[in-house]
């Protein structure tokens, strides 16, 4: 069987192992093939309502002729009723005759023993002779038929062989009731924990190919299913699928617009929802693939269908009620799954998508900045040299110098973000004081914090605070923590920096007397671009990545941060890193 581009999977299962209702079959024939033999009866077959209330024969008896003609065949409900309506009662028996019977004709099994209708005899059997019982379950519901054909001697029957058959119909009836009822039950139990497990798989995996491959394993364990196929619409490239996918396709839609399962069969009529021809083009890829039969249910959510589920079955034409909407209810989550996956799909792609365009960007800033950098620098020079430079122009000049610093801060901060994807080697990263990059970059902010009058002091310890890290990464990690505690800090504020080396352990805490932070802010300081709406925060200048780098980097090495903070009070951020393993 092939495979149809833009889908997933096919998996052939073990008859033998998977299905019941062979077992239930075989049962329900000795059952009424035991009933005939008593009633002197060569032929006995038993057919059952099934999905889409139609009566379908499930196991034929006593002749191979008969049971290649009639197995799975289906007999429309109307016609099954006029029969039973029209037929003689003779007590739990129905009896049918021949001229009564030869308008349905086309219904019944002719049976070409020899002399069948060559018999003059008042009482011969005739060829469209019917004898059948119903099996109705304990509400007086018709489940079924048990029929018997071709009396041994040729005779309907008489006074005593119709009061063996009677006896026997009803004992036939119970135990095909009781066997039926358990068989559903069974098949209850074992839908339901397919079910159960797509819906478990959908509500919990976002990887579209495990997710079809699981509701694939569940459905072949929980249904009696020769082949399982998932189709998903966005996949299929629709000019390369074959007529039966095309037509599955179209049939999926509106299923799905009607909220239904179709049944598809050579012995079937076909669904309300396909005309002759597309009914014609669905039979005969199902019998070019060697299957009797196909459930299709529709995959989908709100108003959207996204694929379809076709369930194949070699040489059986019945599907039960409870495996039409055990189906139809995979549909629904393993839609929606599909959906969820999807979105998430597309989410990651953002995101990726995002982190090149930060990358690109930061790359691209970065080189005329330097430049600009390196040109103020010889500026600052000449102008040195230059007696009588004004005022003026030296202001605008360090003006210059903040605002490229401030730059060169986002960019630097910018390639940050962009690098962090994975964990950290340790092995790759040598070990580096934080004490002296701590005082470093604290001499850095020294302009901006007495700008305000804001005192910065830094508590080192006695030992060295070894942390394996790359350089550049521990100064973003600091110049954020602690460009913020002045930023955010009222003029003439203080701001303090502790250093402590607790081995195994490193721990940063910077803290703050300044505007502090709304408790219900907490949760999104980390997100990048994340800006506080508090008016006071939001006057000052800022990207929303200061803090969203120092988690990254933080995270990167294998530590953690914490923070607390009341508005009003001031903040207090604490890192703690793990220590050089050096
Ligand atoms: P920004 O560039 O806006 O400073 P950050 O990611 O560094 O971005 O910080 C995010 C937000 O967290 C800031 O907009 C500010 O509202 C708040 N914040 C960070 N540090 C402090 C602090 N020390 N005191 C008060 N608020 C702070």
């Amino acid at each position: 069987m092939s495979q149809t581009p833009g889908t997933a999977t096919t998996a052939p299962v073990d008859p033998s192992t998977s299905r019941d209702s062979p077992d239930l079959a075989r049962m329900l024939g000795t059952i009424a093939a035991e009933m005939a033999s008593a009633g002197g009866f060569r032929v006995s077959a038993v057919s059952l309502f099934r999905a889409s209330d139609e009566l379908e024969f499930v196991v034929v008896d006593g002749d191979d002729d008969a049971a290649a003609d009639l197995t799975g065949d289906i007999t429309p409900t109307p016609v099954a009723m006029t029969m039973l309506e029209r037929a003689e009662r003779w007590g739990p028996l129905r009896f049918l005759p021949h001229h009564e019977a030869v308008e349905l004709l086309d219904h019944i099994w002719v049976g070409s023993a020899e002399g069948d209708g060559a018999d003059a005899h008042p009482d011969a059997w005739q060829p469209c002779d019917l004898l059948m019982a119903p099996l109705t379950d304990a509400e007086g519901a018709l489940q079924g038929i048990v029929w018997v054909d071709l009396p041994h001697d040729g005779r309907r029957p008489g006074p005593e062989q119709r009061r063996r058959l009677a006896e026997h119909a009803e004992r036939a009836n119970r135990a095909m009731v009781q066997a039926l009822e358990h068989e559903r039950l069974r098949e209850q139990v074992r839908l339901a924990d397919a079910a159960r497990r797509v819906v478990r798989t959908a509500t919990a995996d976002l990887d579209l190919a495990r997710l079809v491959q699981t509701t694939i394993d569940s459905v072949c364990d929980g249904f009696a299913v020769d082949e399982v196929r998932v189709h998903l619409l966005a996949e299929e490239d629709v000019a390369d699928l074959d007529e039966l996918s095309l037509q599955s396709r179209l049939l999926a839609e509106r299923c799905w617009r009607d909220q239904q399962v179709a049944i598809v069969s050579h012995r079937r009529a076909a669904p309300a929802l396909l005309s002759a021809e597309e009914h014609a083009v669905l039979l005969d890829g199902l019998h070019e693939q060697g299957d009797a039969s196909l459930l299709l249910t529709p995959l989908g959510a709100g108003p959207e269908c996204v694929g379809r589920l076709l369930m194949f079955r070699h040489d059986r034409a019945d599907w039960s009620d409870e495996e039409a909407s055990a189906a139809l209810d995979i549909g629904h989550d393993l839609g929606r799954a599909v959906l969820n996956a999807r979105s998430f799909e597309r989410e990651q792609q953002a995101a990726a998508y995002r982190q090149q365009l930060i990358a690109t960007m930061a790359h691209e800033l970065k080189n005329p900045l330097a430049a600009v950098g390196g040109y103020l620098d010889m500026l600052e020079m000449f102008l040195a040299e230059e007696p009588g430079t004004g005022t003026q122009v030296q202001r605008s000049l360090r003006g210059i110098g903040r605002a490229t610093r401030r730059l060169d801060d986002i960019v630097a901060d910018l390639l940050t973000l962009a690098r962090f994807d994975e964990a950290a080697d340790p092995a790759s990263l040598e070990p580096h004081d934080l004490g002296a990059l701590l005082h470093d970059v604290v001499d850095g902010l020294a302009v901006q914090a007495d700008a305000r009058g804001i005192r910065v002091q830094v508590h080192l310890p006695s030992q060295q605070a070894l942390v394996d890290a790359d350089p550049s990464d521990l100064e973003r990690l600091v110049v954020n923590l602690v460009s913020n505690a002045v930023k955010y800090s009222h003029d003439g504020g203080e701001v303090d920096v502790h250093l402590e080396a607790a081995p195994p352990t490193v721990v940063l805490r910077v803290v703050d007397r300044g505007i502090g932070i709304d408790p219900a802010e907490k949760q999104r300081l980390f997100e990048e671009f994340y800006r506080s709406a508090d008016p006071a925060a939001a006057s000052q200048p800022g990207t929303g990545l200061g803090l969203a780098i120092v988690h990254r980097v933080v995270h990167h090495l294998g530590g953690r941060i914490d923070v607390e903070s009341a508005p009003g009070e001031g903040s207090v951020f604490t890192v703690t890193l793990p220590g050089s393993r050096v």
